[in-house]
């Protein structure tokens, strides 16, 4: 079976820095690269659609950035709607003819992570191509992932069953895939952006508890012990309802549909 192309995008190592979303741009902005793609105009799409949540309350808050692009989909609603004019390749790249697709606006909306831009000057549909042009060309990365400071992003050409090992050793997940549609853009540590955290401090006397044993009881995961400053924080929680243990006695219970400061907790 001819190597397929996948991205994995690690969440926590994102920092929003957008050299990713820079160098898209800069590839295909005034550059047409036919027959993959024409040119990207300037300002409006965002190939690499870097997504952002705020978690938490303050003090006790986190960022996390969530790169999109096309997630080139085996199950791909763009090809079925539109086969005429998307094709999927024998190595998973999904690419828009920028001929044929003319004047065909109802795509944008085809896409159900909203992937696909409508590019008014051209009077066509336009999105990620994976720079299927710089692949075909020798590269074995596109330009977002060589341009990536943290190594967030990663591409691997390799065969199907050996990227579905990869994905078990990794633990990757895809993005809001419930439908199936089996994308090539998988994620590490989505939990950052998908889960919620409860966090706290433990006080005694008005002083930081360093040392206190904290668990959230009927969770499996594993206990914890505060930091010097008395913290805790136990991240990945689905919604739903949650005991606090803290030194063996149920210290408070909490349901969250978000993630949650619940402040300080006096023993
Ligand atoms: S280049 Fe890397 S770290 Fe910067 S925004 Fe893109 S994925 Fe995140
Ligand atoms: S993410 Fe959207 S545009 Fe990309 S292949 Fe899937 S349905 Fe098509
Ligand atoms: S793979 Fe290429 S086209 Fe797709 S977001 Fe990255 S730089 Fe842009």
């Amino acid at each position: 079976m001819t190597q397929q192309r996948y991205m994995v995008i690690d969440v926590s190592l994102c920092h929003d820095c957008n050299n990713c979303f820079i160098a898209c741009k800069d590839e295909h902005f005034m550059n047409k690269w036919l027959p993959y793609a024409d040119e990207q105009p300037r300002h409006g799409p965002r190939w690499m659609n870097i997504q952002r949540k705020e978690r938490g309350q303050f003090p006790r808050i986190d960022c996390c950035f969530l790169p999109m692009p096309c997630q080139h989909c085996e199950n791909a609603p763009c090809v079925k709607d539109f086969p005429d004019c998307v094709v999927k390749r024998e190595d998973g790249i999904v690419l828009i003819d920028p001929v044929k697709s003319k004047g065909k606006k109802a795509m944008v909306d085809s896409c159900p992570h909203g992937a696909i831009y409508w590019n008014e000057e051209a009077n066509i549909p336009q999105k990620c191509t994976f720079c299927a042009h710089l692949l075909d060309d020798g590269w074995n990365m596109p330009r977002c992932a060589h341009s990536c400071p943290t190594g967030a992003i990663r591409f691997y050409n390799v065969e199907k069953a050996e990227f579905e090992k990869i994905k078990a050793e990794q633990k990757l997940e895809a993005y809001k895939d419930e439908a199936g549609r089996n994308p090539h853009v998988f994620y590490k540590n989505l939990y950052r952006y998908e889960k919620h955290f409860i966090a706290g401090g433990i006080l005694k006397n008005g002083d930081c508890v360093e040392g206190a044993a904290v668990s959230l009881k009927g969770v499996a995961a594993p206990g914890q012990t505060t930091n010097y400053f008395g913290d805790f924080k136990f991240d990945a929680l689905d919604s739903g309802t949650y005991t606090i243990v803290v030194n063996g006695k149920d210290a408070m219970t909490v349901t969250i549909d978000a993630s949650l400061n619940v402040g300080s907790i006096e023993l």
